[in-house]
């Protein structure tokens, strides 16, 4: 018999693949679900310049965030 379920092994590896949204690779562990920290930064700034229209200064400490941090 053999009682081993493959449900376990197979959170390990990522089945699913998930394209990254900005230039359709595969998605990267780290930066999901996008490629890189570029096309992370990429959608960062896209959603922030769309949804957030901030009146006066350009936001320099963007530059300093890291996208995962932010409650998106
Ligand atoms: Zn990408």
């Amino acid at each position: 018999m053999n009682d081993q379920s493959p449900l376990f092994a197979a959170q390990e590896t990522p089945t699913v693949t998930t394209k990254c949204p900005i230039c359709d690779r595969p998605t990267e562990k780290a930066v999901r679900p996008f490629c890189s920290r570029r096309c992370a930064d990429v959608d960062l700034k896209r959603w922030l310049s769309e949804d957030y229209v901030l009146p006066g200064d350009t936001p320099a400490d963007f530059e300093d965030m890291e996208p995962g941090d932010l409650p998106h």
